[in-house]
């Protein structure tokens, strides 16, 4: 598939960049990625991924849309209130770039769900809002060989990492278990309904997220390996933690977790 006139005036500005190319951009157009959660770091994993012209996204999420979700994710509208997120993402994804085909789940994340929709996809970015999820992604991931974009929000804090568990030629990479074990109390975790959580801090490590994303499809720059990437917006300091595998992950330790 040969890159159109159109197409070329579209991507421009990244095509520009000699790191990306036509080569990166056509990549980036014969990608297929997930997009778990379509709420604050989704809505601008999903606004990111569709603008840059990633092929076909796949936009996983039960849930429906609440005016309290308006202040931070930011591809759903008012009039939208009561619909579910995965339509309204895709009616925001087919307004702004028509070569992007979407394909919506909404459905609650079960594993072998989860496997079945990884199974030709390039990644998955993580944008999901609970633990038991995740945890399952990472598995899901790990199976099918693809990298984890993880990401997480709340109050005025971020993370992210690049989790490479599994993927070919990254064979020291943590998973997610890695990083935080499933023995670790999710109960005691905030969530943004309790704690709250400002739409920049969303908006920042959804902005991470995808461009993980892009340098992975595109094969430009170095993925932000082997660390989780903090961000204290109270402070507005950076910092990040090294992350090693664990010699006894109850996931990427097993080999039968592998296909
Ligand atoms: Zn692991």
């Amino acid at each position: 598939m040969k890159i159109t006139d159109t197409q070329l005036h579209r991507y421009a500005r990244q095509v520009v960049m000699h790191e990306i190319d036509e080569d990166g951009q056509q990549a980036l157009l014969s990608s297929k990625v997930a997009v778990l959660g379509a709420g604050g770091l989704g809505s601008v994993v999903i606004a990111n991924l569709a603008a840059a012209g990633v092929g076909e996204l796949i936009i996983c999420d039960n849930d429906i849309i609440d005016l309290s979700n308006l202040n931070r994710q930011i591809i759903h509208r008012e009039k939208d209130v009561g619909k579910p997120k995965t339509e309204s993402a895709k009616r925001f994804v087919q307004d702004i770039n028509p070569d992007v085909s979407v394909k919506i789940i909404q459905e609650t994340m079960e594993k072998e769900i989860l496997n079945d929709i990884l199974s030709d996809c390039n990644l998955l970015v993580d944008c999901a809002d609970q633990f038991s999820t995740r945890f399952d992604a990472a598995k899901a991931a790990f199976q099918n060989g693809i990298p984890h974009i993880f990401g997480g929000a709340v109050r005025f804090d971020g993370q992210m990492a690049s989790l490479m568990a599994g993927v070919e030629g990254y064979n020291n990479s943590p998973c997610f278990a890695c990083l935080f074990p499933k023995d670790f109390d999710a109960a005691q975790a905030a969530n943004c309904a309790q704690a709250g959580i400002l739409s920049p801090i969303t908006g920042l490590i959804g902005n991470l997220q995808s461009l993980e994303t892009i340098k992975w499809v595109t094969r430009a720059g170095e993925m932000a390996l082997n660390k989780l990437i903090l961000f204290d917006g109270f402070s507005s300091n950076f910092k990040s933690i090294e992350t090693t595998k664990l010699d006894n992950c109850v996931i990427c330790s097993k080999s039968d977790n592998l296909k």
